[in-house]
This record gives C-alpha cells, structure tokens and sequence, in this order.
C-alpha cells in the first residue's frame, strides 16, 4: 500500500495562461483526509493532475513513499493503476450504471462472480441498487456523479483523488457522497485528497485543511478567502463584488483578477448598527458557532459565508445565537491581497 505521497518545491506554469502553482510543501497520508479548499482558479485541479501523475510540474518533486517519481519514470503506468481520480468532468459509456462500474474489473480480468459480487456492494453503498440497470443517458447530475465515483471505488485504489466530488449536485447525493468518503477511509485506508471551494463542506469531511488561494498555500487562514475582480471606487479605494450586494472594500494598487482574504480575528461584529468608520459592514445570520480555545469561531451568512473569530467573553456580551441578525464590520486595511 502506498503509505504518502509529499510534494517539494513544485513550480507548475501553463505557457497558455499566467497561472502558476507553487507548493513548497505538502504531505498527505494514508491516515486522513485531506482537503485542498480553494476559490475557482486558485490551482486545485492543477494540484490534482501533479498528484495523479496526469501532468508533470517544470520543478519540484513529487514523493510517493519515498520515491521521486518524476525520476523513475519506467513506474508510472504502475502507480497510475492505484490511482483513482474522479475529474471534474467524468466520462460515461454509452451503456447501463452497472456496465460501467464493471468495466475497470473486466479489464483488470477479474471473475464474472466477483464483477457481480464488487458492482452489488458498490451500488450499495452508494445508495443506488434501483439504477444499475438504467442506462447512463437516463440520470440525472448527481446520479451520474455516484456512477463515477462507484467505477472508481470498485477498483479499492491505493491513493483516491476526488475533484469538487459534490459540485452542482442535490443536497441528498451530497450528504450520501460525504458519508461515502469517510467511510472509505475508515475501511480501506487509501490516501485521499479531495478538493473542494467549500470551507464548510471542508469542516464536515475533515479537519485536515490545506487553503489554497492563487497557486499558493496559505497557511495563515483557511476562512473568508475571496476570488474575483478588483473595480476603482471614489478615494483611491478598490473594490470586489463576492456576491450580489456584498462589495468589499479595500486598497490597494492591484487591478483586475484578485484573491482576497479577511483575517477572522480582524471581523467585528454588533447587534446594531456599529457606530465604526469601517468601511465594510454587512448584515447577515449567524449560521454557526464553535468554541476554539479561548475563543469562539463563528460562521456568518451575509450572502457569502464569512468567519469571525471573537474572544468568549465579547461573545457573551453581545448575547448572540445561531440565528441571531448581526452586523459584520472590517476595516479597508483588514483585507489583504494575496
Ligand atoms: P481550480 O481547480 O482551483 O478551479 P485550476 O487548477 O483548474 O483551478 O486552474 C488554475 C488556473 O490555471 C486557472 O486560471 C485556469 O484557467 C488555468 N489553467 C488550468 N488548466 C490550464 C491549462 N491546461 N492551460 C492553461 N491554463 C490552465
Ligand atoms: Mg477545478
């Protein structure tokens, strides 16, 4: 079994666009999983891609149990048989759900009772017995998603590798999928990495978070991290629109496409109107409350999920509850580009 994989000084560039990924270092093992959350182009996929060996970096080394694959090439069609990466786009064939789970243990030669035993405990698991005589044409998003992921996880791979698995999907497949990866974790062990721009779904699956912002890892927060374009406002101010009606204020002498990011601990909130000078302020619903140390970490629904870390007491002074309307406040200068 592949025990981790690690990843050293990586510089990836495409030549067609100026996005390049660097990754000083990252170590996943067969113990956790791992999550990669990241905005939309911060460099998740292409992460992905290095680790499935689908594309190879200009620099940096990539480690599989001690290995650097990038320099033992004669062993990449090997590895890449252990590999499981559902992509974010996953090809069907033209034939029914259980046709083509079977396919990959057809291939690899294995008995026609132990295709049929495999395929049954896949469907499942997955919760979807009742399609696997139904032909791929006649599913919908989120069924499609589960074929996919159950073609990949017949073939119990070494190291799985899951792209934004729950993307655009119902919320009842998304909580079968999620039950579906911890469990495959705790039975199986393999190493697995999964991406997703979801903090909150991050915080459901595991605690072992890597943010990624912009093709680099960023170590300093995983919360309230916001991709978008930077537009000219009066008095030298820029501003992002992260959703409708919640523009973000702030300095700086970028323009065009930028990540941003808001300390947590940098958020005020208030039950009323706050009489501050910040420039940022947005009404929104608490929709969750945690207990770090000796602090309280809380998730605030203002149209866009933003985290505000206080102390416990401003906690009990303000007298708030999960569901409580509240004032989110920030300073231009509390937002950073990175
Ligand atoms: P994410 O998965 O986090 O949304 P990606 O890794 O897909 O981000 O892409 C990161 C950036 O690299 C994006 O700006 C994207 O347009 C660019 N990119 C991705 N793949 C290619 C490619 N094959 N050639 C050129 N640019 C690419
Ligand atoms: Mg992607």
């Amino acid at each position: 079994m592949i025990g981790s994989i690690s990843l050293e000084n990586i510089r990836k560039e495409y030549t067609s666009s100026k996005f390049s990924l660097h990754i000083d270092y990252l170590k996943f093992s067969s113990n956790n999983i791992h999550i990669i959350v990241g905005p939309n182009g911060s460099g998740k996929s292409t992460l992905l891609k290095l680790v499935a060996l689908m594309d190879r970096p200009q620099e940096g080394r990539i480690i599989f149990d001690e290995r650097d694959i990038l320099r033992t090439n004669n062993e990449w069609q090997k590895l890449r048989r252990k590999i499981g990466f559902l992509t974010q786009n996953p090809y069907l064939f033209n034939t029914d759900v259980s046709g083509n789970i079977a396919l990959g243990l057809k291939i690899r030669g294995y008995s026609k009772t132990k295709i049929v035993s495999k395929v049954t405990r896949i469907l499942k698991m997955l919760k979807i017995s009742h399609l696997a005589c139904r032909n791929i044409k006649q599913l919908s998003g989120g069924e499609r998603q589960k074929v996919a992921l159950a073609q990949i996880l017949v073939l119990e791979p070494e190291v799985l590798l899951l792209d934004e698995p729950t993307a655009g999907i119902d919320i009842g497949s998304i909580s079968t999928i999620e039950n579906t990866i911890k469990n495959i974790q705790k039975n199986l062990h393999p190493i697995i990495i999964m991406t997703t721009h979801s903090l909150n779904q991050a915080y459901r699956i595991s605690p072992h978070i890597t943010s990624i912002a912009d093709g680099k890892i960023i170590d300093f927060l995983h919360e309230n991290v916001f991709f978008g374009q930077l537009q000219e406002r009066s008095g030298g101010l820029k501003c992002m629109e992260v959703a409708e009606k919640v523009e973000i204020m702030l300095v700086t002498e970028r323009s065009g496409d930028a990540c941003i990011a808001i300390d947590p601990e940098s958020i005020i909130l208030s039950v009323r109107i706050p009489k501050t000078s910040a420039r940022n302020c947005f009404r929104g619903e608490i929709t969750k409350i945690e207990s770090v140390g000796p602090n309280v970490r809380l998730l605030i629904d203002t149209g866009v999920p933003i985290y505000s870390v206080i102390t416990k007491q401003s906690f009990e002074e303000l007298g708030i509850n999960i569901g409580s309307s509240v004032f989110v406040s920030f300073k231009v200068n509390s937002v950073k580009v990175i």
